[in-house]
């Protein structure tokens, strides 16, 4: 019994501790930039750059981006997922891997979180700018899921589909999932959309949701495909406005080829990637008042060149190599060469979007109390 009463005075300093953080978090800052556009190259590391220019004789486009450094991947779990690694970008905060949180830090391991992070996109909306997604995973794929809901476990396709259909963002256009349900999203006022085709001729006063069929969309290089750099463009055209917009792009087909060791696929998804992130300059190049940031979630397939000066995959599973961070439109994120910590881009996002100067936020659930009352009562009970 002194044991658990020891327990339960620790568990309530904590508790109290938590619920101070929840200080005010709605200070809305001068802001000093329109635009951002933050391209995630799902599992892009340096040696993927390398070893892509080396057998295709390419050149890549953001090698030309002015301000080039790293960012340090690991997660509270150590070595990283996409869903962490998604949550640090998108929130600027650290996170477990998957089964402890997709965009909230549990304290119990059981579902109930103690705190709910803003991301970037709910922060851009709060300040009057447009929010959107365009990935060539699915929707509920952990990378775009981190920057459009709150959830503890990335598995929950259809929870972060519901989620997403109540959510406040512009723009989601992803692989279909095969749940997004195409009533539900036009009673919430989106336009619902399964074609590259009929993206084309929108509505631009409602919001947009895209579930594209079949392989259209893949980063592969296909000749059917709707290409991500297509896409990429089709998006800022419809999210630029008066008062900016933040868009998240990100090529997950890295990440999957990379995974399965498969080399082409892996070059094609990065090339298109390229062409992606060329898009976004292009436009902030001509707009002016656009920042574009380019990186990774983590490094996957632990690439390396041997000593025979090849290239190879030597894993099929993510690394803790940092990941490439490419700056156009400000110097204020990265330093040539620096190695940054993964968390300060959705600081220096948040920052720039002028939501708050203390961004990103993060608000206690009165949720996690009740859970952890009921918790000590049936410990008590027993
Ligand atoms: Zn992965």
């Amino acid at each position: 019994m002194k044991k658990f009463c020891k327990a339960l005075s620790l568990i309530l300093a904590l508790a109290v501790i938590l619920s101070c953080v929840t200080a005010a978090f709605s200070i809305v800052i001068p802001q000093d930039v329109k635009n951002i556009i933050l391209l995630i190259g799902d599992g892009m590391g340096e040696n993927h750059l390398e070893w892509t220019k080396a057998e295709t004789g390419e050149k890549l486009f953001m090698d030309s981006l002015p301000y080039k450094g790293y960012s340090k991947t690991d997660s509270l779990s150590g070595l990283t997922d996409s869903a962490a690694g998604g949550t640090a970008l998108a929130c600027g905060y650290h996170n477990f891997n998957s089964n402890l949180g997709t965009l909230s830090v549990l304290i119990n391991g059981q579902g109930a979180t103690a705190f709910t992070y803003m991301n970037v996109s709910e922060a851009a909306i709060k300040t009057g700018k447009k929010a959107g997604i365009v990935t060539s995973d699915e929707n509920s794929g952990a990378t775009p899921a981190s920057f459009s809901v709150h959830t503890y476990k990335r598995e929950l396709a259809e929870e972060i589909t519901k989620q997403q259909c109540e959510s406040e963002l512009d723009l989601i256009w992803a692989i279909d999932n095969g749940i997004s349900d195409k009533a539900e999203f036009e009673s919430k006022g989106w336009t619902y959309s399964t074609t590259e085709e009929e993206l084309r001729n929108l509505d631009k006063s409602k919001r947009s949701f895209a579930a594209i069929s079949g392989s259209i969309c893949y980063d592969t290089g296909d000749e059917k495909d709707a290409p991500l750099s297509g896409l990429t463009a089709l998006a800022i055209d419809r999210l630029d406005n008066d008062r900016g917009f933040f868009l998240m792009v990100e090529g997950a087909h890295i990440d999957k080829n990379s995974h399965s060791n498969i080399k082409e696929g892996m070059m094609k998804s990065l090339l298109e990637f390229d062409k992606a992130v060329e898009t976004a300059v292009d436009f902030a190049k001509k707009d002016g008042n656009t920042i574009v940031i380019v990186t990774a979630d983590h490094e996957t397939g632990a690439i390396t060149k041997g000593k025979n000066g090849e290239y190879g995959f030597t894993s099929g599973d993510h690394s803790r190599a940092d990941v490439p961070l490419r700056v156009f439109g400000s110097d204020g994120l990265v330093k040539d060469g620096e190695h940054i910590v993964n968390t300060e881009v959705g600081k220096f996002i948040g920052k720039k979007i002028g939501y708050d100067g203390r961004f990103p936020s993060m608000k206690f659930n009165p949720a996690f109390l009740k859970e952890l009352f009921s918790a000590i009562i049936a410990g008590i009970k027993k």
